[in-house]
């Protein structure tokens, strides 16, 4: 047992301070059980905890460090942009700079604009949407996450496709029920939706490949289908590009599967740590925006110099030739070295990947939406998740978050990595799936 006195004080201290000691739920390790790690430092692809232990890291702060901890071109920008003021509320050229990289690699995005999360970015465009059709519902996917604003926080209700009920407290019924769900990778359901609702749906917003219920991979023909099923119908549709995007490709899943969506979300990887989003898309619909348009849409810390001046320096860093071959490698390295301990030891977890993020299933069943997703052992995954961590490699503290690998990651972590996972998965106690 690895020491965490200091973790554990430090954990039970901010309890006193935060709900649950955290500021976003997930971290605080309510799924998988145990205490927190409380981070001091990251540097490459490596976390240091407050009691002086390191973790090869596979969280990468939920996606953003592509590029791993502290990577010195991002310190760089941020030390050099910090040093010429924090923030003006005015113009700045790295905003500049940020979206003149982000639209040269992905052109679908002719206008855009920033904000300071993913959650504002997906709320953002939904308005835009409801505005530039004029119609009030709009269409996600079961398992799929855009951020915690009311319109997103919403499950399929027990009539299925007819309605959506509020997944938290505190989402008003009568907005949820503008939010119609149906499951990932089930054009029929899409169509039947578009079908009942005739000429309400404003837009359907998708994460091209879904990493937030674990890794669920769109199948042959799914997101074009929807694309033609939204279009065929005057409706939107947004990719939420969040996780995916500069992630599986420099231009993203849009670029990958040759999609382009009217709208696309940003976060995560644009900001490099740094707290950024931004969403953008079609001119004529994103001039509808304040202050060109009439659909109202602000931000004090928008634009931030200095997280704008990080992104770019990651963005940069990310257009050198190779770096998404080399991401790919690395997966493939991990994928197979992992594939080979399961088949040894005849484990039931099943590898999903594309290209730098993967996710892990206790489960025989193949994994296509939400509801195959459940059947997976989440304590089975919780029980791993603790062998590999007292083995110094970190997961993401939940069955249904993905990995994310980091071109400061070798060679040789990925073979620790999998030498870990195979001492884990034989180690007593551990993770034999019954049947
Ligand atoms: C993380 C995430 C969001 C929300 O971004 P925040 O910056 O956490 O608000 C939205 N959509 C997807 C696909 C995400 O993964």
């Amino acid at each position: 047992m690895s020491e965490v006195r200091r973790s554990r004080r430090l954990f039970e201290h901010a309890q006193t301070l935060f709900p649950g000691g955290v500021n976003s739920p997930v971290r605080a390790f309510g799924s998988v059980g145990g205490t927190p790690r409380v981070l001091v430092r990251g540097e490459g692809p490596r976390v240091y905890d407050a009691d002086g232990n390191s973790y090869i890291d596979y969280v990468a702060s939920w996606g953003p460090l592509i590029l791993g901890h502290s990577h010195p071109s991002v310190v760089r920008a941020i030390e050099r942009a910090a040093a010429d003021g924090t923030s003006f509320g005015a113009p700045n050229p790295h905003e500049i700079e940020l979206a003149e990289l982000i639209r040269e690699a992905m052109p679908s995005l002719e206008l855009l604009r920033f904000v300071s999360s993913g959650t504002e970015a997906c709320m953002s465009a939904i308005r835009l949407a409801r505005a530039y059709t004029g119609r009030e519902m709009v269409l996600k996917f079961a398992g799929c996450y855009h951020g915690h604003a009311d319109a997103m926080l919403v499950q399929a209700g027990s009539g299925g496709l007819t309605f959506g009920v509020p997944s938290s407290a505190g989402v008003p019924a009568a907005l949820a029920a503008l939010t119609i769900v149906a499951p990932y990778n089930d054009a029929k359901a899409v169509e039947r939706a578009f079908r009942e609702h005739d000429g309400k749906i404003a837009c359907v917003i998708v994460e091209p490949i879904a990493a937030n219920m674990g890794l669920v991979l769109p199948e042959r023909g799914f997101l074009q289908h929807v694309v033609d099923i939204a279009h065929r119908n005057d409706a939107l549709v947004i990719f939420d590009e969040v996780i995916t995007g500069f992630r599986i490709a420099h231009g993203g899943a849009q670029n990958v599967y040759g999609i382009t969506p009217d709208l696309t979300c940003l976060g995560k990887i644009i900001g490099a740590g740094m707290p950024a989003g931004a969403f953008g898309g079609r001119a004529d619909i994103m001039r509808r925006l304040a202050p060109s348009g009439d659909v109202y849409q602000a931000g004090t810390l928008s634009g931030n110099p200095v997280a704008m001046a990080a992104g770019a320096a990651q963005l940069r860093e990310l257009r050198a030739p190779g770096v998404y071959d080399r991401l790919e490698a690395l997966g493939s390295a991990l994928q197979e070295g992992l594939q080979r301990v399961i088949a040894d030891l005849r484990t039931q977890l099943c590898v999903y990947r594309v290209g730098s993020i993967f996710g892990l299933f206790f489960t025989k069943e193949h994994v296509h939406d939400l509801a195959t997703v459940l059947q997976s052992d989440a304590k089975a995954y919780a029980q791993f998740f603790h062998a590999l961590l007292e083995r110094g490699v970190a997961l993401a503290p939940s069955a249904y978050e993905v990995g994310f690998i980091s071109t400061a990651h070798s060679t040789a972590d990925i073979q620790d990595t999998v030498d870990a996972v195979r001492a884990a998965l034989s180690s007593r106690g551990a993770v034999t799936t019954a049947s």
